[in-house]
């Protein structure tokens, strides 16, 4: 591309960001769009998060999007929230409007219109949550909306479940989810088998041959097992869930379409599924995946 006065710049923040997979979804996305616009990381120190911000904003940036660990700590600095957005406490895009930047969270979108493409269904499931952390606690609510039957978080520190099944159930009004220890999947009633989604941080690169739970017993329970974890594309649930009969999908796609709803925000335009493959296909050559 070529980059001239007009040139509109997005950007990433967080703390690494050496290893992202984004630049390669919103570079592709603007190439083949004829978009005029860059995306590039950005390093941020802990306590430059706020300049990071405005300083984002001074130099006329379109939008950012946010990763780990500012997820939450860039809130304070953002002159409004999507309700999406504040309901789950964190923000991973900022979309430049007049004045200041608005948050939003794309991350729990993007996750749903990957499991709409895997034909993961929600509604009317019970599903075994693995993990409380920050993407759990969004993953649930999402469950609830999106009707599930029944949402059992299972997690290695058991308040951290409960806390948020009973945040989950003041905001949905439903009583549809409860938190339980990590083992607790071994009581479970097997008349009906689970959706389970994978939403620690076990397994990811470079801790590959590692899963939560190693017991095959857990996986016959389970019929579909979708993990969170996008590097390696393969993880070891999911290898566990296939060894025991079950569908299993990666975080991968999830990962594009949190990056594709942000581009459509911050410029108006609708990525269609042609371009969606062609962004997924240069994400995993980025990746120095085969096709796929
Ligand atoms: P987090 O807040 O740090 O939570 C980590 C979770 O993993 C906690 O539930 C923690 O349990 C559990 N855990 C960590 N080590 C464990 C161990 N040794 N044994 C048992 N449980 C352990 O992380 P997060 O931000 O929610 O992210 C979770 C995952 O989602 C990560 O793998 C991340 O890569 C993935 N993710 C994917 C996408 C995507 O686009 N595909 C986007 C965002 C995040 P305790 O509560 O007991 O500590």
């Amino acid at each position: 591309m070529t980059i001239d006065g007009t040139t509109r710049t997005c950007g990433l923040i967080g703390n690494p960001v050496e290893h992202t997979m984004s630049p390669a979804i919103h570079n592709t996305l603007a190439e083949a769009m004829g978009e005029n616009l860059v995306y590039v990381p950005f390093h941020v120190a802990p306590e430059q998060v706020g300049a990071a911000v405005e300083g984002a904003y001074a130099l006329n940036l379109l939008g950012c999007n946010v990763t780990v660990p500012y997820k939450t700590r860039v809130i304070p600095y953002l002159r409004e929230l999507d309700p999406l957005a504040e309901r789950i406490g964190a923000v991973n895009t900022l979309v430049r409007t007049e004045g200041g930047f608005k948050g939003y969270n794309t991350d729990m979108p993007g996750l749903l219109r990957a499991m709409g493409e895997d034909r993961v269904n929600i509604e009317g499931e019970r599903v075994l949550l693995l993990g409380a952390g920050g993407v759990a606690r969004a993953v649930a609510m999402l469950l609830v909306q999106n009707g599930a039957q029944e949402v059992l978080i299972l997690n290695r520190t058991l308040k951290k479940a409960v806390r948020i099944a009973e945040e989950v159930n003041g905001i949905s009004g439903r009583k549809a989810v409860r938190g339980l220890a990590l083992e607790a999947y071994k009581t479970l009633d097997t008349g009906r088998k689970y959706l389970a989604i994978q939403a620690t941080s076990i397994g990811m690169y470079p801790d590959v041959e590692r899963a939560v739970i190693e017991d095959p017993g857990f996986y016959g329970k389970v019929h579909t097992g979708y993990d969170l974890v996008f590097n390696p594309a393969r993880t070891r649930f999911m290898s566990l869930v296939e060894e025991s009969g079950g569908r299993a999908f990666g975080g991968l796609k999830m990962l594009l379409y949190q990056g594709i709803i942000a581009y459509e925000l911050w410029t108006g335009a609708r990525v269609d599924g042609e371009l969606a493959g062609k962004a997924y296909r240069s994400m995993r050559s980025a990746m120095g995946l085969a096709e796929g």
